[in-house]
């Protein structure tokens, strides 16, 4: 769970400029009612800042992430191994998880050593071939080999195996697809939606891709410089987004028929920069946006909540009941 979640870079002795990667943001996942949230943003949107922070790889400025009720970051002992256990990690970029002097069995063995999984060789053997099926590829021509013999598309399936083992409760994915061919795509998508459908694991997919996040997910949520501008049921969201960032998102989805043009609004301004000043006081698209009135820079747009299942950060839908960032958890 995150509660009230700020994360802000740069500043301190050196006085250097700070930049809000994250404002804000309450989210909560169950193990329980395995779901996969697709979290939707470019670049400067705050959405890998979001995943190293649910990791527990970076702390927050402000706020807390919670692991069963307990402050991530203070987390020893029996508590820490069971988060090890129960969340894992896929990222973008396979090779790097990878030591190029070890065969990608390494990667493999570690958890179930480091776990304790198995009782012998053969049994991690066992273990590591039946992984490596669940993913659809085959341990004979992956087995043994080291990670440059193997295509961009095999290494990450091997990480999504690796994170199968375990049989955690969530997997973070953070661009998972984005450094492979797009013939590959669809196979580690479906990888992914096999451990949720199959396995009960929840998802949380991270991604620049409004395409793939609709293909694999039931929830999403979609950041805009580091605060969350639409959120809701996915179906709905982009069938018919509110929004003005989210409609320029879907607008810009390629269309296979040439003939039908896209009619949304003309979409103007600039894209997400690095730099995010703190506490803003206005909406963050308001440079960008062809709807934007006075009020939109004289305060930040709470959340609205359009549906029982739906908000959206836009001073359009301001006839809708406003509600606080923590109460999106219960949005979904
Ligand atoms: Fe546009 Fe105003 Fe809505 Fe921001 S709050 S997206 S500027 S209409």
């Amino acid at each position: 769970e995150a509660r009230h979640v700020t994360k802000v870079f740069g500043g301190g002795l050196l006085r250097k400029t700070q930049t809000v990667a994250l404002e804000d943001f309450s989210f909560q996942v169950s193990g329980d009612t395995p779901r996969i949230t697709a979290i939707v943003g470019e670049s400067g949107s705050g959405k890998t800042t979001l995943a190293r922070l649910l990791l527990g790889l970076v702390s927050p400025t402000r706020g807390q992430i919670l692991y069963r009720g307990k402050d991530l970051q203070k987390l020893s002992g029996e508590d820490r191994r069971a988060f090890l256990h129960d969340v894992q990690a896929v990222f973008q970029d396979p090779f790097e998880v990878y030591n190029p002097f070890y065969k990608v069995d390494h990667v493999l063995r570690l958890p179930i050593k480091n776990f304790g999984l198995a009782r012998s060789r053969q049994e991690a053997r066992a273990m590591m071939e039946e992984a490596l099926h669940a993913v659809g590829l085959r341990p004979e021509e992956t087995l043994g080999r080291y990670p440059h013999q193997l295509s961009g598309g095999q290494r990450q399936r091997i990480m999504v195996a690796r994170a199968l083992l375990l049989r955690p409760r969530l997997i973070i994915a953070d661009e998972p697809v984005s450094m492979v061919d797009a013939s590959l795509r669809a196979t580690i998508l479906g990888s992914l939606l096999k451990l949720n459908q199959e396995f009960g694991i929840s998802l949380i997919y991270i991604t620049h891709d409004l395409t793939t996040a609709y293909q694999v997910s039931q929830d999403i949520i979609v950041l805009y410089r580091g605060s969350v501008v639409e959120a809701g049921d996915v179906e709905q969201v982009v069938r018919d987004p509110q929004h003005p960032y989210t409609r320029l998102l879907v607008g810009s989805i390629p269309l296979p028929n040439p003939d039908r043009v896209w009619q949304g609004e003309r979409v103007l301004g600039r894209p997400a920069g690095d730099l995010n000043p703190v506490g803003s006081s206005y909406c963050k698209f308001h440079e960008r946006c062809p709807f934007a009135m006075p009020m939109c820079v004289e305060q930040a747009p709470p959340l609205f909540q359009t549906d029982p299942r739906r908000v959206t950060a836009c001073y359009l839908y301001r006839d809708a009941p406003a509600i606080g960032p923590e109460e999106l958890v219960h949005v979904f």
